[in-house]
């Protein structure tokens, strides 16, 4: 699969986690993480994004510039969301498949599972857009 934001190579990495086992896909030139929607049901407490998202936070910055970026599964433009509380960040999110990260972006959602964060945005999304449905 290829990286939305840079086109570089994504490259599967599975952790072990007290409550199984997540793959997650992350980019191997702009360190950027690929969350399937899918994959998104487990981890809260043993979930460290220290070892998942150990990018640049330099390089996150600067990709994070990119914007309209398509969904890897799908192509569809993904849907792009200011974080109210960082309005410099932005977060890209397929309410299909999944959602996009820049590299050092996930160290903010240490304390939620993925799906937690995954509905955070989706959330954020849908206060920002009432009128969108999907
Ligand atoms: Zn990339
Ligand atoms: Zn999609």
């Amino acid at each position: 699969m290829k990286c939305p934001k840079c086109n570089g190579e994504l490259a599967e990495q599975t952790f072990l986690t007290q409550s199984g086992e997540i793959v997650i896909d992350k980019c191997k030139r702009c360190a950027g993480i690929w969350f399937d929607k899918g994959e998104a049901e487990l981890l809260r407490d043993d979930w460290t994004s220290v070892s998942v998202d150990d990018g640049d936070q330099f390089l996150g910055m600067i990709y994070n510039e990119i914007r309209n970026i398509d969904c890897p599964r799908c192509q569809q433009p993904m849907k792009s969301i200011n974080d109210p509380k960082q309005t410099h960040i932005l977060y890209e999110i397929c309410p299909e498949h999944g959602f996009f990260m820049d590299s050092g972006e996930f160290s903010d959602f240490r304390k939620l599972s993925v799906k937690e964060a995954f509905d955070y945005i989706l959330d954020m999304y849908r206060k920002d857009h009432p009128d969108d449905t999907f």
